[in-house]
C-alpha cells in the first residue's frame, strides 16, 4: 500500500501503555445474572436483555481465537516503551482509518445520512470496553456500546506468522472489516439482527452471525474500491493479500487447524470461500447495495 505521507484520523485512542484489569464489565453482568430468572420471565424482561445484549456484545474479525492454534501466547509487559516499529504500526492504522472516514463519509450523504466516525482503540494485552473485558488473543473487534474498534496490533504478528496471512492491505482489510461492523450499527443491521436471532436455534442464529460477518468483508471490500479508485492507495500484489487473509480466516479453515474437523452449524463467520467471495464483490462493485447478504 502506498500509504505514508497521508491524512491521518484524529479518532485513533492510544492505550498501549495503559493496562486493564478485569474490573470493567463484570459488576453489570453479575447483576444481570442475578436478576436472569425474573428477566426471561417476561416479554419486557426478554426485550431489556436483547438491547443489553446488543450494547455489550463485541463483533469480531473471526471465530476462533487466534492464540488457540498454537498453544498459550507470551505475555509481554504493558508498560515497554513503544518501538519505532510500533510508532509507525499506529501510524499505519491512523491512516487507514483516516482513509475509510473520507470514503465512508460521502457514502453515507448519498444515503441521506450522516456517518458518526468511529474511535479505533490501540491497546496491549488487555482492555475493558463496553463490551467487557477483552483480551488481545480474541482477536480484533468492535464494540456497538461504545462505538469503538478495538485492536491489539500483536494481532498483525499472528496473521503473519500463525495465519500464514502477511501484508500491509491485509492489515488494512482488518480494520475495514471492523469499520464495516460500525456501518451495520448505523445503519441500523447489527440491532435487527439481534432482534431476529431471538427465539432462534443456535445454528439458525449462528446463520444469521455469517450473513452479518460476510457484509462485513463485503464492507471491507467496497473500501477498497474507492482506496484504489479515488485514492490509488493501492498497489500491485495488495489484492491478493486481502483475499489470502479472508481466505485465511474463514471457519472451515481455521476449525480444521484448531480442532481438526469442521463444524458448519457452528459457522459464526462464513467459509473461506464465502469471505473471499464477499470482500470480492465489495471491492468490486463499491455498491452498498450489492452487499446486501441477507437478501
Ligand atoms: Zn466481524
Amino acid at each position: 500500500m502506498d500509504w505514508k505521507g497521508r491524512r491521518r484520523s484524529d479518532n485513533v485512542e492510544d492505550r498501549r501503555h495503559m493496562s486493564a484489569s478485569r474490573a470493567g464489565g463484570a459488576p453489570a453482568l453479575g447483576l444481570i445474572l442475578r436478576f436472569l430468572p425474573f428477566l426471561l420471565k417476561t416479554k419486557a424482561g426478554r426485550i431489556l436483555l436483547l438491547v443489553g445484549a446488543v450494547g455489550y456484545a463485541g463483533m469480531h474479525f473471526m471465530g476462533v481465537d487466534v492464540l488457540n492454534l498454537s498453544g498459550p501466547g507470551q505475555v509481554s509487559s504493558s508498560s515497554a516503551p513503544l518501538s519505532e516499529k510500533d510508532k509507525e504500526m499506529g501510524e499505519f492504522v491512523s491512516v487507514v482509518l483516516a482513509n475509510t472516514e473520507d470514503i465512508w463519509t460521502p457514502l453515507f450523504q448519498q444515503m441521506g445520512r450522516t456517518y458518526e466516525k468511529p474511535v479505533l482503540v490501540l491497546f496491549r494485552n488487555s482492555v475493558n470496553s463496553a463490551c467487557g473485558y477483552a483480551q488481545a488473543a480474541m482477536g480484533p473487534f468492535y464494540c456497538p456500546g461504545d462505538n469503538k474498534l478495538y485492536i491489539d496490533l500483536s494481532f498483525y504478528e499472528d496473521m503473519k506468522n500463525k495465519l500464514g496471512a502477511p501484508g500491509d492491505f491485509a492489515q488494512a482489510y482488518v480494520i475495514a472489516h471492523e469499520v464495516g461492523h460500525h456501518v451495520q450499527n448505523l445503519l441500523g443491521v447489527l440491532q435487527r439482527t439481534r432482534q431476529a436471532q431471538a427465539g432462534l436455534s443456535q445454528a439458525e442464529a449462528n446463520r444469521l452471525s455469517v450473513k452479518q460477518e460476510l457484509q462485513a468483508d463485503c464492507f471491507a471490500g467496497l473500501w477498497g474500491h474507492y482506496a484504489d479508485k479515488d485514492f490509488r492507495l493501492l498497489e500491485d500484489g495488495d489484492i491478493e493479500e486481502a483475499l489470502n487473509a479472508a481466505a485465511a480466516i474463514g471457519d472451515d479453515k481455521l476449525q480444521q487447524q484448531s480442532q481438526g474437523t469442521v463444524r458448519p452449524e457452528s459457522f459464526t463467520h462464513g467459509t473461506s470461500r464465502q469471505r473471499m467471495e464477499w470482500f470480492k464483490r465489495g471491492l468490486q462493485t463499491g455498491s452498498v447495495a450489492a452487499c446486501d447478504t441477507f437478501r
